[in-house]
């Protein structure tokens, strides 16, 4: 069998490509010069499984599609607390370009206008020699899981043109938000803006983030889940420049735009998207490119506010063992999925439920693909409870799930080895 979600985007692609509505970006005028036929979606899953189509192959500039991933460094590097003192995460309303700060803090609003972009390219930490374009370079290299380069030919000719955004700069510096000289902040910043990529490669960089910072293929952790939310927080709600509630309310999934005319989604914990259509509307979005997520999300119900109800599967299978050790049973509860909140708190109710008495429960982990710290902390909870109404209970940790800081001062509940062997021994089956 083929699985169809090939042909499903191929389908979504074509019915898409009618729409010829939009102008190509001309402020920069190698930009002007784009093929304004180009069409190519590419999706990522977190387990790095990728499916792309259209004109997969052809390379852009990822233009401001790069802000999330500049304020990531940015996060990664100097912790929330600094750059919040340099860029708020407050939505403008305004457009992508506006001269503006913030009226009470005298910073800009947000990361993904221009003002709190050149600001956030300013926090990158570059090491000694290397520039901050390259530094992004690379980190994003690393996201996309190939070697990525900067189309030099966009870079020369947005120089050329740059005035309002060295204006912005020259602000900032006036503002004391940027204490360097502006005109290479704002060089580097438009640097930034000209790494070329494919939609393969945003899809991947965008899977990452769905993926809570790591990079499926590699098993890397890129970002930690702290920076991962902020990001994608700031995406949702500032995103799409002054489109930002059109998208949150029709789409529903935190995404970045580009002049070049690509689009980023997450849908966090599910899959990352990219979509690319160089002709533009009035905000600066590409037309078929929200054409194609608005159908994605309306077809596949990926709008964020629909939400996953996922803690009716947290236990997969509730059995007893032979009795083989002397009178007491042996009772396994095999859970699935991710355990937050929600998840815990069914099987704290259903574990409720085992009458008081010596039985030996095991709460085997082996299926469990994220557990969350507050997952960890009701389940060594509902463990200590078992034990108090006279029972013998354990995690089972097989795979290794539970972090060192989460089993800290309880490891005595945790048994780290596979079921089988665990009931060979204790039951001397
Ligand atoms: N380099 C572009 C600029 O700063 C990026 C804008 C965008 O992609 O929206 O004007």
């Amino acid at each position: 069998m083929k699985t169809p979600v090939a042909d499903y985007l191929a389908h979504v692609l074509k019915q898409c490509k009618q729409n010829d509505q939009g102008a190509l970006a001309d402020y920069i005028p190698e930009l002007a010069s784009a093929d304004p036929n180009k069409l190519a979606l590419a999706l990522s899953t977190i387990d790095g499984t990728s499916y792309a189509t259209g004109d997969k192959d052809t390379e852009f500039t990822i233009q401001s599609m790069s802000k999330p991933f500049a304020y990531a460094l940015a996060l990664k590097h100097l912790g929330l607390e600094s750059v919040l003192k340099k860029v708020g995460v407050e939505p403008s309303g305004e457009a992508f370009n506006q001269i503006s700060l913030d009226a009470k803090n005298k910073i800009p609003k947000n990361p993904m206008i221009n003002s709190g972009a050149i600001t956030t390219h300013s926090l990158i930490h570059a090491e000694a020699g290397a520039d901050r374009a390259e530094t992004l370079r690379v980190f994003l290299s690393e996201l996309a899981g190939r070697e990525l380069e900067f189309d030099e030919q966009v870079y020369r000719s947005e120089l050329e043109t740059a005035f309002r955004n060295l204006s912005i700069g020259y602000m900032l510096r006036t503002v004391g938000v940027l204490d360097e000289d502006p005109v290479a902040i704002v060089h580097g910043y438009i640097k930034q803006c000209a790494i070329k990529v494919t939609v393969k490669d945003l899809a991947q960089m965008a899977g990452v983030l769905a993926n809570g910072g790591v990079q499926a293929k590699t098993g890397k952790r890129l970002l930690s889940r702290v920076v991962v939310r902020q990001v994608l927080s700031v995406m949702m709600t500032c995103g799409m420049y002054d489109a930002a509630g059109d998208w949150l309310t029709t789409v529903g999934i935190p995404a970045k735009s580009g002049v070049a005319g690509g689009i980023i989604g997450v849908l966090p914990g599910q899959i990352g998207i990219a979509v690319f259509s160089p002709k533009l509307d009035e905000h600066g979005n590409s037309v078929r490119g929200i054409e194609i997520m608005e159908r994605l999300s309306n077809d596949m119900g990926l709008h964020l506010m629909e939400g996953t109800p996922s803690a009716q599967t947290i236990v997969q299978r509730r059995y007893v063992v032979a009795e083989t050790d002397g009178n007491n049973q042996t009772v396994v509860y095999e859970l699935r999925g991710v355990l937050q909140f929600t998840e815990s708190e069914m099987l704290l109710r259903i574990l409720e439920d085992e009458p008081e008495g010596d039985t030996r429960i095991i709460l085997d982990l082996t299926n469990i693909s994220l557990l969350h710290d507050v997952g960890a902390r009701m389940l060594f909870e509902g463990v200590n409870r078992l034990i108090e109404d006279g029972h013998t209970a354990v995690i089972l940790d097989a795979e290794g799930i539970l972090t060192e800081a989460q089993c800290k001062g309880r490891k005595t509940s945790v048994v780290t080895e596979p079921l089988d062997r665990y009931l060979e021994k204790q039951l001397k089956i």
